[in-house]
């Protein structure tokens, strides 16, 4: 647009000046050297634009001829970086789907047509992965790295290479240097979340998860309840290695994220128990047992009083099911009590509205227990006994995600890897209020 306007702003000039001359008519005449020339002053002018434009245009005839050679050159090396590039890209997508007689020729032409380029490396790399060389591939991807703008892809090369080979451990650490380098892509975030998963190494994988997000996981997976696990696994390796105060904290963050996780609950009364917090520790696990009864939090709260006088243990298993009093985990942890102290009646109380309908195999147990010790009477405590054989099992480990049942709390499920999907329930139903 400029150079149209500058056009048109000259071409008016021109023509006013012509004009302008034309209007003012005179003579020049030039006598020099024995020459004479006599002519108007706008014939002058004309000739003065024509000689203008002919040097103008034999300088540049000239300067054109003289540049050839070097044009010529710039020309050739174009194509030459054309090609090389060509066969650059084609030869790594050759290589990738596995088409290794391709991948290799092209291979050849590009380390001809672009000798050190750095796809050169990559796809020599990605030819010898197709081809199933994993040493040469391993050694080109390491070349890699030495080149800051490549190295990224060098360390994926080196990651799949890892694998390939089945050795998961290396894969893990070379996934854990691509994030150190500053490597955060999906690639390198979703390798260390699932090898550290597969290593049990917790911290690794909430790390990944924290800078992954949402992008890592399946729909239907809940991220809170996922980094809940995850922290709390972290805090049960902290408090097997006897680091208490560590085992505490992680242990409450998992809590915060997810509340109902008991085994949170139980690692951080434990830690707090272990510094000389008791009451703390006994609160929290109250403050549980008012949301969810649990038996790992009965066993925990009724430890300090299990040898001791047993009415004792009465008065204290009655604190705890005071918080939550018609859960039927509560009638059980005071039937039990009240069995151990021989207090017959209150037992009866707790446990009758439990037996009715089909009674779960504890229940069943400490019915038998009741017949024999409070009436003698055998007859009504074998036939207990055999019910409890019949009877439906009682709450366990389960992942809701595949039915498959777990002898322990985990964060994954040893069956199907699932994580933060495993509850205590029964295989068949929960143990709530209502369905007892
Ligand atoms: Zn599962």
């Amino acid at each position: 647009m400029i150079r149209i306007l500058l056009f048109f702003m000259v071409a008016t000039a021109l023509v006013f000046g012509a004009v302008w001359v034309a209007d003012r008519p005179g003579a020049v005449m030039v006598d020099w050297m024995g020459w004479r020339l006599e002519t108007s002053v706008m014939v002058l002018l004309i000739g003065l634009v024509v000689l203008v434009a002919l040097f103008v245009l034999v300088t540049r005839i000239l300067g054109g001829t003289l540049r050839l050679p070097k044009t010529i050159g710039r020309n050739r090396r174009e194509k030459k970086l054309k090609r090389g590039t060509l066969a650059l890209g084609e030869g790594i997508a050759a290589a990738r789907g596995g088409d290794v007689t391709l991948a290799r020729k092209l291979l050849k032409d590009a380390e001809k047509l672009v000798p050190g380029a750095a796809g050169v490396s990559q796809l020599s790399a990605d030819t010898a992965a197709a081809a199933g060389d994993l040493d040469s591939a391993e050694k080109a991807y390491t070349a890699m790295l030495d080149n800051p703008r490549v190295q990224a892809s060098g360390r994926r090369g080196l990651l799949e290479t890892a694998l390939a080979r089945g050795d998961k451990d290396k894969a893990l650490v070379i996934a854990r240097e691509a994030m150190a380098a500053g490597v955060d892509a999906p690639w390198a975030i979703g390798a260390l979340f699932r090898l550290s998963l597969d290593n049990r190494a917790w911290d690794d994988a909430e790390i990944a998860l924290t800078k992954g997000g949402d992008a890592i996981l399946s729909p239907q997976d809940d991220h809170k309840a996922i980094r809940a696990a995850l922290l709390c696994a972290q805090a049960r390796d902290a408090e097997s290695a006897g680091s208490n105060t560590a085992a505490e904290r992680l242990a409450k963050q998992a809590l915060d994220l997810n509340p109902e996780l008991v085994e949170a609950t139980l690692i951080q009364a434990r830690a707090l128990a272990a510094t000389g917090k008791e009451k703390k520790a006994h609160q929290l696990v109250i403050a549980h047992w008012r949301r969810q009864p649990h038996p790992d939090l009965d066993a925990f709260y009724m430890a300090p009083v299990r040898d001791g006088d047993p009415l004792k243990a009465v008065k204290r298993a009655e604190d705890l099911a005071a918080v939550n009093p018609d859960h039927p985990r509560s009638h059980l942890l005071m039937a039990r009590a009240a069995l151990d102290a021989r207090l017959w009646g209150q037992a009866r109380r707790d446990l009758e509205p439990l037996a009715h309908g089909q009674p779960s195999r504890q229940v069943c147990l400490l019915m038998a227990r009741l017949e024999d010790g409070e009436n003698e009477d055998l007859a009504k405590a074998n036939a207990w006994l055999t019910k409890a054989l019949n009877a439906e099992p009682d709450a366990h480990w389960v992942c809701e995600s595949c039915g498959g049942v777990l002898p322990t709390w985990e964060p994954r499920c040893g069956v199907c890897g699932s994580l933060g999907w495993v509850s205590w329930r029964t295989t068949t139903r929960d143990l709530a209020p209502a369905a007892e």
